[in-house]
């Protein structure tokens, strides 16, 4: 990329496609057609109406500091562009916060299936927010949902604030600073929707070199990678309202251990759901109420609070 001759947007998609091939990148032309977009300030889909135009030198300054970063320092390119569009809402990201997989949204669909009303006015936790992704799609599609995003990361929780103010959503949300469910003690809730940290320690030096630009609470959970998956199993049941639901996003050989804490802890209706590469991703239970002799037994001494009354305390 001398500075001598002029490069065309298609020569510099090329180029940077086969530089990003040869130092391993996966999905090389997206990421191109990504940074190039980003350096000429314009959307992905306008490179293909202006392949022919030339580039200015400064434009093309800014392109290869960001391909060196990509190709060089592995920074993902959601950090790069600081954008990552997630269920079609276009999210801000910084190195606070994980970037948004594709797979968390097979987890939404499962939450919005244990929700199926849309109208449903039901009291939703997003437990380990980040950027905010899941409580705002689900703030999307469930208008009069109640919805409250914890994070153990002031600085997640910035990120994820300012996702919801810039979409609109910001009375749709609160958001709660706290270690699992300890901002939200004595509350009740109808749905958990959690993507939680799930990486093992044993796991790290096979992991992609993009991992290290995303905070290390976001990704790894202790000697097994379930320490807070552990937790979240055991504890729901005790903030989950009657007929309350879980879904948790897991990592594919975690499935089964996570189904087990969730039985033992006395829910019902496990089920795995697998995410678009065909993976089991997602575990979901209902926590029933009524009916049983041991639900009947669990449920008693709570009475619902009105909505809009207090903050949820058992009665
Ligand atoms: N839900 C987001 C972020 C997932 S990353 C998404 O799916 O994109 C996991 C998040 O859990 C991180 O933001 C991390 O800060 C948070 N976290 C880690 N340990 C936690 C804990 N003990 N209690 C609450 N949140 C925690």
């Amino acid at each position: 990329m001398e500075a001598a001759r002029t490069w065309t947007v298609l020569e510099l998609l090329r180029w940077t496609t086969e530089h990003f091939r040869s130092r391993g990148i996966e999905g090389a032309r997206l990421d191109a057609e990504c940074l190039l977009a980003h350096a000429l300030d314009t959307e992905r889909l306008q490179l293909y109406l202006d392949f022919d135009q030339p580039v200015a030198a400064p434009e093309r300054a800014r392109f290869r500091e960001l391909v060196k970063r990509r190709a060089e320092g592995r920074v993902p390119v959601a950090l790069l562009t600081g954008r990552r569009e997630f269920w079609s809402l276009p999210l801000r990201v910084t190195p606070d916060v994980l970037v948004p997989r594709p797979e968390t949204e097979t987890l939404v669909e499962v939450a919005l299936r244990l929700l199926p009303d849309r109208e449903s006015a039901a009291r939703i936790l997003d437990l380990g927010t980040g950027c905010g992704a899941i409580a705002l799609a689900l703030a999307k599609e469930r208008p009069r949902a109640c919805i409250t995003a914890t994070d153990v990361s002031e600085a997640a929780l910035a990120v994820a604030r300012e996702n919801a103010e810039e979409l609109g959503f910001e009375g749709r949300i609160r958001f709660l600073l706290g270690d699992g469910f300890e901002p939200v003690q004595g509350e009740r809730f109808d749905l958990i929707a959690s993507n939680p940290p799930y990486l093992s320690r044993r796991e790290a030096p096979a992991l992609p070199p993009e991992l290290v630009h995303e905070p290390r609470e976001a990704l790894f959970a202790g000697a097994e990678g379930t320490e807070l998956l552990r937790r979240i199993a055991c504890g729901a049941r005790d903030i989950l309202g009657a007929g309350g639901a879980l879904a948790v996003e897991v990592a594919p050989e975690q499935a089964h251990e996570v189904t087990e804490w969730l039985l033992a802890a006395g829910f019902a209706r496990p089920e795995c759901h697998v995410d678009l590469a065909g993976r089991v991703r997602v575990v979901s239970a209902q926590r029933g109420g009524g009916g049983g002799a041991e639900n009947a037994e669990a449920e008693a001494g709570w009475i619902p609070p009105e909505r809009g009354q207090g903050n949820g305390q058992p009665g």
